[in-house]
């Protein structure tokens, strides 16, 4: 693993969508009913998941059909407050287990069957801002995935 200078603590789903509310809050947005239902779909991801896909099992659990647009600017909304990682690469999301905690998140992708891992190796990230800044250039944030295989598909 990284060496970090801290930890985080895995919060339980209860836990973890408080915090996802409080850190909202905080930020002066509100927490919907729509909001919390996509977030809780997010938390119960295993794997980092499409607009699509989120849109997909609220449809099916709500009994009515939710567009995949209005998922898709609530995603967007979480990534901006910190509440939820993306991997551009796929154009998935997945729940920030460390709100309130900001990294630039190392996405490690199997290309065998898509298990996503991430790490935060912030030593790293800032060696990566600081050569991307040598010729001026304004860095606004790193994107890093590595595609390779996962400990179970590399046996
Ligand atoms: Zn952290
Ligand atoms: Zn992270
Ligand atoms: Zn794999």
């Amino acid at each position: 693993m990284a060496a970090s200078s801290h930890t985080h603590l895995a919060l339980d789903d209860a836990a973890l969508i408080t915090a996802a509310r409080d850190a909202m809050v905080l930020d002066g947005e509100q927490w919907t009913a729509m909001r919390e239902k996509v977030f809780k779909a997010l938390a119960a991801a295993a794997q980092p998941v499409s607009a699509y896909d989120v849109a997909e099992r609220l449809s099916a659990s709500e009994g009515r059909r939710v567009a995949p647009n209005s998922v898709y600017r609530i995603l967007d909304l979480f990534v901006a407050h910190n509440l939820a990682l993306r991997v551009e690469s796929r154009n998935a999301y997945l729940a920030n287990v460390h709100p309130g905690c900001v990294h630039d998140c190392i996405f490690l992708i199997c290309e065998q069957c898509g298990d996503t891992a991430h790490l935060d190796d912030d030593e790293t990230a800032r060696m990566v801002r600081r050569s991307a800044t040598t010729d001026g250039f304004a860095v606004t944030r790193p994107i890093m995935e590595i595609v390779g295989r996962c400990r179970n598909c590399a046996t």
